[in-house]
């Protein structure tokens, strides 16, 4: 049997794809390998968001040189959104890759991998409209058996100027809510307790079905009622469209897990307008205190953007005070990084300096710092639900978990299970974990 292995970088819904493309590869009799030692095919599934992204996925392919030079034969493939990005130009500036596929093509691999056999290169790039893979079960490729990703919507439409993802992803499109419940279901049964339900933008999940139109609240009800033990947490939602009845839904079930992802960007109106975000600062606080008012224990997270075309000092400035005022328990935190193709690359000049992007950046990474470790200082003295996960990384004496924040729980081993839920009292922290013990 041939075997193919899959390293993925990225996002989630990357994770959440390999997971598809190993079902797909499975079912046509190709076996998954557990390293590259016993591998036929490397397939790597990548991420085009920012330069340094693409830039560690080509070193990767040029260090897989050296193997291929040892075992005549094996190939690399490109999935995902360099694939789509790049295309063919990809398999010439990278001449030791067979071949590229797209996210929304990977039903042909297992004709892809055949014609590229006998050393030929092959591309398959097209774009859809309606593939979701509702109907193919995911390999859990990596899994604790304890959490799992499923994909419910793909694409986005947004078009915020700085992001290349409407390029690579194609339009928007929600899969089928009773294929959703299904797996959820048979994932409970098999003994996880927590799913993430993935998309670009999930609050504007929308099937429209024989039983009429299930938005995203109603499918949050839908998977949240599988079973009460069934942790449901969702990624990511737009502040644009994040509505009060999704609010009144995940207050009324216990099991929705009290963390929302709500990418800002910029504290900045001017350059929300500019990236295309289509809300103010206003409207975004506005949102947070509404989260607030429906579940006062909810955790806020979110993404921002330092340096983007034509950002004042001042713009800056907005940040920093927005990140005071809503005390972000968690923040991805990036340098911008001008996309080929993109509105802003072809209207907008990218005139921030680096080591200018690079201090904003510094600047916004040390104020979340110190905001997390004070926000994290609350929490000592209280308890809570952990979901056990496994050994803590650093002793095999502690073993650690999730609150519903998201918030990792690292606490003395005693008795607990992975898999289970135990009562955990925090008393102390660091700015990353609380530290905790066994009620
Ligand atoms: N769809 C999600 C959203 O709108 O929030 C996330 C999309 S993207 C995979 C994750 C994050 O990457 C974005 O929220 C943004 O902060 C960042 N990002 C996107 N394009 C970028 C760029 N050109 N340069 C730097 N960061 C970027
Ligand atoms: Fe990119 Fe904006 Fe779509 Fe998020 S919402 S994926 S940032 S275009």
């Amino acid at each position: 049997m041939e075997k193919v292995y899959i390293e993925t970088y990225g996002c989630q819904m990357n994770f959440a794809d390999s997971e598809v493309v190993a079902a797909v590869l499975r079912e046509a009799g190709y076996g998954v390998a557990e390293g590259l030692e016993d591998a036929d095919y490397v397939l790597i599934n990548t991420c085009a968001i920012r330069d340094n992204a693409e830039q560690r996925v080509r070193h990767r392919v040029r260090e897989l040189r050296a193997l291929q030079n040892r075992r005549q034969g094996l190939r690399i493939g490109i999935l995902g959104c360099m694939a789509e990005r790049l295309q063919q130009r990809l398999m010439t500036e990278e001449d030791n890759v067979s071949f590229v596929c797209g996210p929304d093509v990977y039903r042909r691999l297992p004709a892809l991998l055949g014609e590229v056999a006998d050393g030929r290169k092959a591309a398959e790039v097209e774009l859809s409209t309606t593939e979701t893979y509702a109907d193919i079960e995911p390999v859990r490729l990596a899994s604790n058996g304890i959490s799992a990703y499923i994909s419910i919507m793909r694409g986005c439409q947004n078009y915020c100027t700085y992001c290349v993802v409407p390029y690579t992803r194609g339009r928007e499109r929600s899969r089928d809510p009773q294929t959703i419940v299904g797996e959820a279901r048979t994932l409970f049964e098999r003994g996880y307790r927590e799913v993430t339900l993935l998309g670009q933008n999930v609050n504007s999940y929308s099937f429209a079905g024989a039983a009429g139109t299930v938005g995203f609240p109603e499918l949050m009800d839908m998977v949240a009622k599988v079973d009460p033990r069934l942790r449901v947490r969702f990624a990511t939602s737009h502040p644009k469209d994040l509505s009060d009845s999704l609010l009144e839904v995940m207050a009324s079930h216990p099991n929705i897990c009290r963390c929302i992802h709500l990418p800002v960007q910029s504290g900045s109106n001017r350059m929300l307008k500019a990236m295309n975000r289509k809300y103010t600062v206003e409207w975004y606080l506005d949102r947070v205190e509404a989260i607030r008012r429906y579940m006062p224990d909810c955790s806020i997270t979110t993404d921002v953007i330092a340096g983007f075309c034509g950002e004042t000092e001042e713009d800056h400035q907005a940040t920093l005070d927005l990140f005071r005022r809503v005390r972000y328990d968690y923040a991805y935190m990036f340098k911008y990084s001008e996309r080929e193709g993109t509105y802003a690359q072809r209207h907008m000049p990218d005139d921030i300096a680096d080591a200018e992007k690079t201090r904003r950046l510094n600047e916004i990474i040390a104020l979340q710092g110190e905001i997390a470790l004070e926000n994290n200082r609350q929490e000592v003295g209280r308890e809570y639900e952990v979901l056990v996960e496994g050994e803590s990384h650093r002793s095999k004496e502690r073993l650690f978990g999730r609150n519903s924040q998201n918030k990792v729980v690292v606490f003395d081993r005693a008795d607990a299970q992975p898999g289970t839920y135990r009562r955990v009292r925090v008393d102390d922290c660091t700015a990353a974990t609380l530290l905790g013990r066994l009620v």
